[in-house]
């Protein structure tokens, strides 16, 4: 209950006020830990038990990866959510949970050191992007964070709202709110919200125009969200100044006179609310409402250009990064059983037990041409669609036009 640096005579004061006789640390309260200290590890070790719990113990009614798909998808990433919402759970713990899921995912009966034929980089993906939709678990941290923070720029009024303002960051607004020492964990927490919201938020314009023209994001240009222009000498400041003080509409001649053409164009359109301060609305939603769904998207598309690297550098897929390319999708409106459609799945990322792809995993195959005509290496593409001796029986089955397709 107490911080280490209480002094003990305090603490006899409150517990004897409170009536308490013993602290506990190891309490939990409303399911979360009261006390996470110096290791978020072992103050969520809880949280990787009972994933595991839920998986292994399904195991065996479970074998298909069907069903695994829908317990990964509705059960295990689920449990971490509630303690995500309140606490940054760091990113090795993240990335412990996703090998977790990862080394269930791919486990056959009860053998668990199975290969993981693709990454399970590459199953968070969207299934139309060749993944299977599973949920990045760090980015999905970041993005229930930033719910609570938006939820602090929204009510400004509540009780939570208040005492954080009073502790942390008294004379600023949230936005400008930074990491300093010897604040809580739970605060430290939500920072990493607070940087995702960063990345989002725009002012919407309303009678006190107090936004900083320059600093401030409130031009919805989809990246920065900023006036491109630069300022170079220029003596204004807020956007107020920019605002006609008698008829309450855009001063068009200054705004033509400061800003270059691209700016002009957006400033003019931005509507100017009569009645209403100036107010923070999210750039990735049409109503300017936050959801922790847009927010989970743009904290994916953020951490990009490193993931994009990773997947360039295995060639094997390189189709992953053509987002226009419909294959995926087709793929799984393929008509037949689920199970045929996850085998044709993983015959396009050549992640069959085949004998070339398991040569380029390093495992010792003495021979990788094929087995019928032993012309070709022993691949998926030729294995199951460009073989001679395959392509025999697809014209015996009369479907010579579907294996065009494939
Ligand atoms: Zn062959």
């Amino acid at each position: 209950m107490f911080t280490p640096n209480t002094l003990d005579a305090l603490r006899v004061e409150v517990k004897n006020t409170l009536a308490i006789q013993s602290e506990n640390w190891n309490e939990k309260y409303l399911g979360l830990p009261v006390h996470v200290g110096q290791s978020k590890r072992k103050a969520f070790a809880y949280i990787k038990g009972a994933v595991a719990g839920k998986v292994y113990g399904w195991k065996e009614r479970l074998i298909a990866k069907r069903g695994k798909e829908v317990l990964v998808k509705t059960v295990a990433q689920a449990i971490p959510t509630y303690a995500m919402s309140c606490f940054y759970l760091t990113k090795s713990f993240c990335e412990e949970l996703s090998s977790l899921l990862g080394r269930y995912w791919w486990s056959q009966q009860d053998k668990e050191d199975t290969i993981h034929w693709i990454s399970w980089e590459k199953l968070t993906k969207p299934k139309s992007m060749g993944g299977l939709g599973f949920r990045d678990m760090e980015c999905f941290n970041r993005a229930m964070l930033s719910r609570q923070i938006w939820r602090l720029i929204q009510f400004r009024d509540s009780l939570c709202a208040r005492v954080l303002k009073a502790r942390y960051f008294p004379n600023t607004h949230v936005l400008d709110a930074s990491p300093k020492p010897g604040i809580s964990n739970s605060w430290r927490s939500l920072l990493h919200g607070l940087e995702l919201i960063k990345e989002g938020y725009i002012w919407r314009i309303g009678d006190e125009a107090r936004v900083n023209i320059w600093r401030d994001p409130w031009i919805p240009w989809p990246w920065s969200r900023r006036v491109i222009t630069p300022r170079r000498g220029n003596l204004l400041e807020y956007v107020s100044e920019l605002i006609d003080p008698t008829s309450g509409v855009w001063d068009e001649r200054l705004v033509r006179e400061t800003f270059w053409t691209d700016d002009v164009h957006h400033i003019l359109r931005i509507p100017l609310r009569e009645g209403v301060p100036d107010f923070v609305a999210w750039q990735y939603d049409s109503k300017g409402e936050h959801s922790v769904r847009s927010a989970y998207k743009l904290q994916v598309k953020l951490g990009k250009p490193l993931i994009q690297g990773e997947v360039g550098a295995s060639s094997a897929t390189s189709s992953i990064n053509q987002r226009m390319d419909d294959s995926w999708t087709r793929l799984w409106k393929l008509p037949g059983p689920r199970n045929i459609q996850m085998f044709t799945w993983r015959l396009k990322h050549e992640s069959l037990a085949l004998r070339s792809n398991l040569k380029k995993r390093g495992i010792p195959v003495e021979d990788t041409p094929c087995l019928f005509c032993g012309k070709a290496e022993e691949d998926g593409g030729h294995l199951f669609i460009k073989c001679k001796h395959v392509k025999g029986v697809w014209r015996a089955l009369e479907m010579e036009q579907e294996r065009g397709m494939l």
